[in-house]
């Protein structure tokens, strides 16, 4: 006995090794990978991803992965409202590509998924013919390229949420996690909550035990047999590019339509002419709108680089007064506390990102995004270029977009100093970029399967 018992551990030491070091292939599976193409119809810009997996036929599910990804020049499909047929253009570029990227093969195996978000929510409200007509022409594009198309939608606020929560706890393997015995099994652990800040909206994911106080928040998803109970919003006119428009707009407003605008948030040494119609197009400055609007007038908006009045202006885009519930984010919304890890992604990456590169701040406390932020908006235009002359395009954006970062994590979603040093800020994971896109495409095409199955995945050759 005392030989056989250390022989048998050393025998299923060996065969464990064997399992972890030699990738395994399923003998039905396919010769190379599967494909899918999701277009992820900003309101700044459209992305094009294509994913891959390779096919288990036991139980038909595989590992995504991301193959590539393109941006074609120019804005979002929004932005092509009165010029018909641009917006499906713009998606050539992109389309041509996948057609060399993915095996010939395979193009008609392929579905192509186009998800369109707040830029599409806003033009749907302001000019829904327009709107329409855009969702039309681009499915008329995808149509004519040999691919699988499944649809060409816009997206509503809560699956953009969503679909964001399932990217991040996919990608993280909360779901399902690899075991050293070459098995598949339920990850029996946390999720981490996703916060996602794009154009012309922002969206707040999270598992929460709390009772659901307003329905409109809650959704239970299924997924390999277990019901995860999700707390999300989404904010209209909170992304990144509509909080900018917001802001110009209220200070318009108070100083007075015409002439010279002070911008206590864009640094010294900026200015910019625009027309009154840049800024009050948008339904989400429909409360700052001049009451005789002659929106062909021209103003110049001067930066003066002052963060105190910055951030209180910032703050008087939220109402943070009234509440229905037990506890509100703002504006009135239900919001339980927030609890365990978050990524927070997309413009919320690009502003602390930058905020550390500017200052050399690292940011993981409140305390120190305070200093950052203060730091970065006391920087004159002159300055930001020397420290970042790559990104001169931007430079300017940079103070007011990290004070809307800093009000809404702090003051509206109430991050304190424990729960802030549990958020992580990330554009990619395990080679995949964090957004709404992957989760998208997983749960359209039921590669997060409601049930169980016996959780055997393919292992990626
Ligand atoms: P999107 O996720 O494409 O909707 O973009 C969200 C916001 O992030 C937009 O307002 C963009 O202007 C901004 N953004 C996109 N790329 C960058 C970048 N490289 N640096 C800073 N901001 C960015």
């Amino acid at each position: 006995r005392h030989v056989v018992i250390p022989l048998t551990f050393a025998l299923i030491a060996v065969l464990a090794l064997f399992l972890l070091t030699v990738p395994s292939k399923d003998v039905n599976e396919p010769p190379g990978y599967t494909y899918g193409i999701v277009l992820d119809a900003g309101s700044s810009h459209t992305t094009m991803y294509v994913y891959k997996w390779t096919v288990d036929k036991q139980n038909g599910t595989g590992v995504v992965t991301q193959h590539s990804e393109c941006s074609p020049k120019g804005g979002g499909i929004s932005s092509y409202a009165w010029q018909p047929g641009e917006a499906a253009r713009s998606l050539e570029e992109c389309l041509d590509m996948a057609m060399k990227d993915i095996p010939r093969a395979r193009h008609h195996l392929t579905p192509v998924y186009l998800g369109a978000t707040a830029g599409m929510r806003l033009l749907n409200i302001s000019n829904p013919s327009g709107s329409d007509r855009i969702l039309g022409e681009v499915a008329e594009k995808i149509r004519s390229y040999p691919f699988d198309f499944q649809e060409a939608v816009i997206l509503s606020g809560q699956q953009e949420g969503a679909y964001g929560w399932v990217t991040v706890n996919y990608l993280m393997e909360k779901f399902i996690k690899y075991g050293f015995i070459g098995r598949w099994q339920s990850a029996n652990t946390e999720t981490i909550g996703a916060l996602d800040l794009g154009g012309a909206s922002t969206q707040i994911t999270f598992v929460t035990r709390e009772a659901a106080e307003d329905p409109r928040n809650h959704m239970t998803l299924r997924l390999y047999g277990q019901d995860y109970k999700l707390y999300t919003h989404s904010f209209l006119c909170y992304g990144q590019g509509q909080m900018l428009i917001r802001l110009t707009a209220s200070l318009t407003q108070f100083q007075g339509y015409n002439g010279t605008i002070v911008h206590p948030c864009y640094p010294v040494g900026y200015s910019v002419t625009m027309k009154l119609s840049d800024v009050f197009d948008s339904p989400c400055t429909s409360a700052f709108r001049p009451s005789q609007p002659n929106l062909d007038v021209a103003v110049t908006v001067v930066g003066t680089g002052q963060y105190e009045l910055c951030l209180r202006n910032v703050t008087q885009l939220f109402t943070f007064d009234k509440c229905p519930f037990s506890r509100c984010s703002f504006d009135g919304t239900f919001q339980p506390k927030v609890k365990g890890e978050f990524v927070a992604f997309s413009a919320f990456y690009h502003a602390h990102r930058f905020l550390q590169r500017a200052t050399g701040i690292k940011v993981t406390t409140p305390s120190q995004m305070d200093t950052a932020v203060r730091t970065l908006c006391a920087m004159s235009l002159s300055e930001l270029k020397s420290k970042a002359p790559d990104e001169i395009k931007r430079l300017h954006e940079y103070c007011p977009s990290s004070a809307v970062v800093q009000i809404l994590l702090l003051r509206g979603y109430s991050f304190d100093n424990t729960s802030f040093s549990q958020v992580s800020f990330e554009s990619t994971a395990r080679g995949a970029a964090v957004g709404w896109a992957l989760g998208y495409m997983l749960i359209l095409s039921n590669m997060v399967p409601a049930e169980s199955m016996n959780l055997v995945k393919a292992i990626v050759p």
